[in-house]
Parts: C-alpha cells; structure tokens; sequence
C-alpha cells in the first residue's frame, strides 16, 4: 500500500496469472515491425507516418499545474495559505502524472496489439536528456516511462521491443537508399534524397531507419523476419497529429 502526498491510497495488487508468459516470436513478419522516432515534435512518430502528439488534456492539466506552482511562489513562507497553496500543487502534479500515464498505457497496449515487434532509440533519448537546453520539453515527453510501458506489454504476448542503443544516424540515412547526408539540421522537417529523388517527412524517414536496423538485430539475435507480404513502400502520406 502507497500513501501519495495527497492522502490518496493505492493498492499495489501482485497476482499470479494462471497463464504463463508465452514464449517469444521466432518468426516475424516484417510488415509486423514498427519503428518509433521519439522526439520534441511529437511524443512518437512511427515507420508507417502515424505522428502521436500529447494529447490535450495533458497539456490542459500541466497548465494548471503552472497556474498552481506560480500561486505557490506569491505565498508568504510559513503561512497557511502557503500550507493550503502546497497542496493544490501536489494535487495537480498528481493530475498530470495519472493523466500522461493513463494515456500512455492506452498508446502501448494499442502500438504491442498491432505489431509483433517495436523498435525504438534509445541512445538518441540519452543523448537529448543530456542537452540541457532540451531538458524542460524531455520532462514532459518522459519517453523511458513508455518504453518501460512497451517492454511489458511486448514480454506478456511473446512480442519484441528492440532497443537501438548503439549511434546510427537515423535522420540523415535515406531509408530508400541508403544514401547517408552530410548534414540534416534540427530546423528541416523535410527533404528530398539526392541520389534517388525520394521525399522525406523527416521524422517518418528516421521512424522507417529504425524499423529497418530494429529488423536487422532481431535478424542478428536468429529470428526470422521475413519480408514475403512486401515491406511497405516509401512515399506514405503522413497522418496529421
Ligand atoms: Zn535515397
């Protein structure tokens, strides 16, 4: 039993379940693979150009939550509207917690039901948590936290997450090619490959890299991936978030 500051009790239930974890998928489906290019546009961007933003109602509860925290600031210190003010802003912290983790186990479940395998970047994550002109947008997004979400999720159906967590520059490669650009600043949100004239949404084009190289270590760790339904075709239309 966990007590938060708010005087709210949760239960933590540990069951067992009568069905055993199933054992891991040998053989994959590549049109079952998905990428996700997690950054500061979107929450998640995956391989087939679905654009994942925060939804509102997280936006709306951490607005609140500033509201809260800058009423917090004006109170003298020791008083008792200070007392009460500190409450309020644990309780809207509590807010945006369990309305981001809500919609977060909703997103994982969704992207683990469709797909037998998800891969995602995790040394990229690292590197943006170290910038620290990044740092208040990676608070906000807290991608390891949907990771952790995928990781158990995959486990309990036999499916995979697939951790790149070695450099590889997914948003200079053309996913079409190959062909690796020179520079690909933060600003471009699109381009045009100019070996083999393919137009890229930037993150969708790093999103399919992911796919594609999550593809090559499930390969590397001796499962099958096969590619006979065709691997889908480049020039998807993104979906707008
Ligand atoms: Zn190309």
């Amino acid at each position: 039993m966990t007590r938060t500051v708010t005087g709210k009790h949760y239960a933590s239930l540990l069951y067992e379940t009568e069905q055993a974890v199933p054992e891991p998928l040998k053989d994959i489906d590549a049109t079952n693979v998905v990428g996700l290019d997690m950054g500061l546009t979107h929450l998640a961007i995956d391989s087939s150009g679905r654009k994942v933003a925060n939804p509102r109602f997280i936006k709306q509860a951490q607005k609140n939550l500033k509201r809260k925290q800058q009423a917090l600031s004006r109170k003298k210190k020791g008083s008792a509207k200070r007392a009460k003010a500190r409450m309020l802003v644990a309780k809207a912290h509590e807010r945006v917690a369990n309305a981001r983790n809500d919609f977060q186990h909703k997103l994982s479940r969704q992207i683990v039901d469709d797909n037998q395998a998800v891969v995602v970047e995790t040394l990229k994550i690292k590197n943006m948590m170290r910038n620290a002109k990044l740092a208040k947008h990676i608070g906000d997004a807290s991608w390891y936290a949907l990771i952790t979400k995928l990781d158990y999720k995959a486990k309990e159906q036999g499916k995979h997450l697939v951790k790149i967590d070695t450099w590889f520059a997914s948003s200079k490669i053309c996913h079409a090619c190959q062909h690796k650009m020179e520079k690909m600043p933060f600003d471009v949100r699109s381009w045009d490959c100019p070996a083999c004239h393919t137009h890229h949404d930037r993150d969708i084009n790093a999103a399919l890299n992911i796919k594609n190289q999550g593809i090559l270590k499930l390969k590397a760790e001796g499962l099958s991936v096969s590619a006979h339904r065709g691997l889908r075709k480049s020039g998807i239309s993104p979906v707008a978030a």
